[in-house]
């Protein structure tokens, strides 16, 4: 079986396993964080399969961080962080591309998410 039809993320894309989606679009995908480390933890994905960053063409990184930026202003919150993780050392578990958008919620309100439409 090749890398990309053994991929979880792939098949994600594909609805082969079930997510919460947040996005879609042509070339990018993103869901939310199956163990979140906090509430509306997602991540974004092209849809072009690849490993690491330095595997993915050009084209189909431009809309990840916009998607992120999309993403972290839906959640309401004011701080987050914005992390992408390229092989095992660096603490990279999925082999496919992903960038991770992580608020950082407001301990006393929360947030009031309201996810863009789809
Ligand atoms: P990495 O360490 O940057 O590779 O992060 C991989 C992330 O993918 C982790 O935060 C996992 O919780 C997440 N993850 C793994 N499998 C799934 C899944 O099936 N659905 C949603 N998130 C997942």
């Amino acid at each position: 079986m090749s890398r990309m039809a053994s991929c979880i993320f792939c098949k994600i894309i594909k609805g082969e396993i079930p997510s919460m989606k947040v996005f879609e679009s042509e070339k990018t995908f993103a869901f939310l964080d199956i163990n979140p480390l906090s509430a509306g933890h997602a991540l974004v994905i092209p849809k072009h399969h690849g490993a690491k960053l330095t595997d993915i063409p050009d084209d189909s990184l431009t809309e990840l961080l916009p998607v992120a930026k999309k993403i972290a202003l839906a959640t309401g919150a004011e701080q987050f962080n914005i992390l992408q993780n390229n092989g095992r050392m660096a603490h990279q578990l999925v082999d496919h591309v992903h960038i991770h958008m992580i608020p950082k919620p407001n301990e006393t309100e929360g947030l009031g998410i309201q996810w863009p439409q789809q």
